[in-house]
């Protein structure tokens, strides 16, 4: 049985209250409720808003709904409401909540492991016609997010969802997340482990289930056994990634602890090796500590992160075995540096089976309801039916027979999705910005977008695996620390003093075996409307001074 308020075994506190007894820790018994958050999470759990939604909301409309469903428990069924149009970034933080609430959702359908059929991505594009005014992002966690969702379609929404078998549940809210997976699971030649299984089983034990619905805050995961490193797994709460063990083969090693925002943190190994059957118990083991003793007080603090960094890597394992597993894990090997160094799969590759499969481009992960239906016919009609989403905001086809490969690509170019993409539109990312999020200072999408187009037109030579990551305010859902070019948006002063749209640099961030956060360079802060020549200068600057085999964020 879980921990809760109401039923604190098996974890109620078998050790005394440590250090951090003030941090609303429940395995330190404080059941409490010390914020707004913790108390509507305790009054009702984020789950039951969805009956509220289908009998009430629904059919009364926005003006009926319980404000503490409206912006704490609706994220649990991944709705958020969207920003009130032509409110600018200056007044993000000066608003009352419900002065920036539009009376419109933006809709997050998750996807675990990036897997799509045509027939679900044909679904997806007609709801996004039908409900959502054709919009329809692509997410760097693998996600598809509407926008303009009236609440009286919900549930309508959700039938056709569920009918193919995709879902909402828990893909926000202080719940499990979507479930990032390789994109080419089970298809790359190069797989060390395939992790699909793992995932499909986490999903249908912990995914929905009221024993982990009430998180310190949201709980970040990912499966891969691509060597390509391919799901961000150093920026995620629990990470398995693919490695083989020296005497038991292929297997995973687990990370924990990883997260961006605004006090970001890498990701550390406990140094343990995962076999395939066992990633759901240790799943169970970790997002239960977190649930037990992760920091509750403060929504700062409240991130697994924060208590890894206090515990450190040894202590963690320890309690994960200890109370938890009660068994010792294996020691096992780190990943290896990746050959490639892109991750997004983008492009022709041959699959473990002779077939090919086909990673394509929008810009910015933008796409909307139309492109995806032809996107689907598209697969169907040169593949098996199966897609994948990428964590960086892109697609692939799978299972192309060799001879319908360029066919294919002429059909994904003549929709504006580049399979052969420049770095530019392969390493941009953007967040959802100022068009629709509470949160946002600045514009984002429109600004990638266009910042991609004018490199390309600018610097054609450029040949350089780059990231560009831009983000509408510090919360750095775009991943701004872990880029080349990682841009915080701001408010920023114009050479005549005004205050316009802007953004802090940070340069020199990192994924991978040498992962590391960008600088923010001191007082380097560029006004939107001069980003394209800021990028450019950097990267020509770049491009003429580097010596041989150096990398941009070396
Ligand atoms: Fe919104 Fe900020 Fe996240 Fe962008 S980084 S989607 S502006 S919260």
């Amino acid at each position: 049985m879980a921990a809760t308020p109401e039923n604190p075994a098996p974890t109620t506190p078998r050790r005394k209250p440590g250090r951090h007894r003030g941090e609303g820790q429940w395995a330190a018994g404080h059941f409490t409720p010390l914020n707004g958050n913790e108390q509507f999470k305790k009054d009702d759990d984020g789950l039951n808003v969805r009956t509220r939604i289908e009998t009430i909301y629904s059919k009364r409309g926005f003006d009926s709904i319980d404000p503490n469903d409206l912006r704490g428990r609706m994220r649990w069924w991944g709705l958020y409401t969207q920003r009130r149009q032509g409110i600018d970034g200056g007044k993000t933080a000066i608003l009352e909540p419900e002065e920036l609430d539009d009376e419109y959702f933006m809709l997050r359908v998750r996807v675990d492991g990036g897997r799509l059929t045509t027939e679900q991505l044909r679904v997806i594009g007609e709801i996004s016609q039908e409900f959502a005014r054709g919009t329809a992002d692509l997410t760097d966690r693998q996600n598809i997010q509407y926008h303009w969702i009236r609440i009286e379609d919900v549930p309508e929404i959700w039938n056709r969802l569920e009918a193919v078998g995709l879902s909402t549940t828990e893909a926000c809210g202080d719940t499990p997340r979507v479930i990032l997976g390789s994109p080419v699971a089970g298809i790359a030649a190069d797989e060390i482990i395939d992790g699909t299984p793992a995932i499909d089983e986490i999903q249908r034990r912990f995914i929905g289930n009221p024993a982990f619905s009430n998180l310190p805050r949201k709980f970040k995961s990912a499966v891969s056994g691509s060597p390509q490193l391919d799901v961000a797994h150093e920026i995620n709460d629990i990470a398995f990634v693919g490695v083989e063990h020296p005497e038991h083969g292929p297997g995973f090693d687990l990370w924990v602890g990883g997260g961006l925002s605004t006090n970001p943190k890498l990701g550390v190994r406990l140094g343990a090796w995962v076999p395939l059957d066992e990633v759901p118990d240790v799943f169970e083991g970790v997002i239960s500590i977190f649930r037990d003793y992760g920091y509750r007080r403060l929504r700062t603090r409240a991130r697994l992160k924060f208590l890894v960094a206090d515990w450190g890597p040894e202590k963690f394992r320890q309690v994960l075995q200890d109370e938890y597993l009660k068994r010792e894990l294996l020691d096992g090997p780190a990943p290896e540096q990746p050959g490639e160094v892109w991750r997004d799969h983008l492009g022709v590759h041959r699959q473990n089976d002779g077939r090919f499969y086909v990673g394509f481009a929008p810009r910015v992960g933008r796409v909307d309801g139309a492109t995806l239906s032809k996107i689907a016919e598209l697969a169907e009609t040169h593949g098996s039916g199966r897609l994948r989403t990428t964590a960086e905001q892109k697609l692939i086809v799978l299972d192309v027979a060799e001879d319908r490969v360029d066919s294919l690509v002429a059909g994904l170019e003549a929709l504006g999705l580049k399979v052969n993409a420049s770095p530019f539109r392969r390493g941009t990312m953007a967040c959802t910005g100022i068009e629709f999020c509470k949160l946002a200072i600045v514009e984002t999408k429109a600004r990638g977008a266009s910042l991609i187009d004018e490199l390309e037109r600018r610097i054609p030579e450029f040949d350089e695996p780059i990231t560009i990551n831009i983000n509408g305010c510090p919360n750095s859902c775009a991943r701004i620390q872990v880029a080349d070019i990682g841009l915080k948006g701001q408010l920023v002063l114009d050479s005549e003093g005004n205050q316009v749209e802007g953004f802090q640099v940070h340069l020199g961030g990192a994924l991978g075996l040498e992962a590391g956060f960008g600088r923010k360079v001191r007082g380097l802060k560029v006004t939107s409307a001069e980003l394209p020549d800021y990028v450019e200068r950097v990267l020509t600057r770049f491009q003429a001074e580097r010596t041989e085999g150096e990398r941009f964020a070396a």
